[in-house]
């Protein structure tokens, strides 16, 4: 089934013109072990948190997490003095969250869910957005287990490639993507607006492998959608000196910009260049790569990057 069709056939209301009424913004554009990594005490470069995004839903006061990362307190610290989570009736201490999206069972993509419990926060029913291995291996496995059974989550089983409609402004979809899949699925979300739609894509093998098992090619992703974060794990083949990374998946900065280069400047201007690992040097602002991201005409997410989903 081919995602975009299905979006297309989605229909959404249309919101009130004015301030941007729905945010995305970048809480982490690193790899899942962030940057310094352990055992690199010796690394001075600029430091990254493991990627994240948050949603902001003004209209209807709801905000949303995509990936609970072992940064979620500095991260959902950044979100609350930005939109401070308001008094609703309703859940209490659900950390004003309406929702977390897991990507998969990677360390940089789930492990944060461990401060929703009782040693951190004691949260009550914060809402858990998951494929339903993911679900399976949470509800089956310790500590997460936990989670589940003292209500400091509850979680909503996703389907593939089926929407999940959260208000008349929201809708999530779900794409399963190729990836080293130990414990889950690996999804890539497509975030759906009234008035844009943006994809959150962190890890893939590559895209070959995900127009087959997607229907999807990441052109289509980029002409389809507004706002397209994609995995830049590594900048090139020659990065992790020593290693022979032929074996080593991930599609690479540069294999991606070459494959997308030849779309016009508005549709380049669409791929936001995240999850980079520390070694990738288009972690540096400064770097000779980052400006060659820029020169070429896309994007490297860096956290505090904030983009409209309203008009
Ligand atoms: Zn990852
Ligand atoms: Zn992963």
């Amino acid at each position: 089934m081919n995602l975009l069709a299905i979006v297309g056939a989605a229909a959404l209301a249309a919101s009130d013109p004015g301030v941007c009424q729905r945010e995305l913004v970048v809480l982490g554009a690193g790899q899942d072990a962030g940057a310094p990594q352990i055992g690199n005490a010796d690394d001075t470069g600029p430091r990254l948190l493991p990627s994240s995004l948050a949603l902001i839903d003004r209209e209807n006061g709801q905000r949303f997490l995509f990936d609970a990362t072992p940064a979620i307190t500095e991260q959902l610290a950044t979100l609350d003095k930005l939109e401070p989570p308001r008094d609703r009736s309703g859940v209490k201490n659900a950390l004003g969250l309406d929702g977390i999206f897991l990507s998969h069972a990677h360390i940089g993509h789930y492990l944060g869910l461990a401060w929703l419990g009782r040693e951190a926060a004691g949260a009550k029913g914060v809402p858990i957005f998951a494929m339903p291995r993911m679900a399976e291996f949470l509800r089956n496995n310790g500590p997460w287990s936990q989670l589940v059974e003292l209500g400091n989550i509850e979680i909503n089983e996703l389907s593939n490639q089926r929407f999940t409609v959260v208000s008349d402004e929201l809708g999530f979809l779900p794409a399963i993507v190729p990836h080293r899949d130990e414990y889950s699925e690996t999804v890539a979300f497509l975030i759906m607006t009234p008035d844009k739609r943006a994809i959150y894509l962190p890890d893939v093998d590559d895209w070959d492998g995900m127009e087959k098992q997607t229907d999807n090619s990441i052109e289509d992703l980029v002409t389809g959608s507004d706002f397209v974060f994609v995995d830049a794990t590594f900048w090139d083949d020659n990065e992790l000196q020593g290693r022979d990374m032929s074996e080593i998946p991930h599609p690479r900065v540069t294999a991606t910009m070459d494959r997308l280069q030849h779309l016009p400047a508005n549709e380049r201007a669409k791929v936001h260049f995240i999850h980079y690992n520390h070694t990738n040097p288009i972690r540096d602002p400064a770097s000779a790569e980052s400006r060659e991201v820029e020169e070429r005409g896309f994007n490297v997410a860096r956290r505090g990057d904030r983009v409209c989903l309203s008009e």
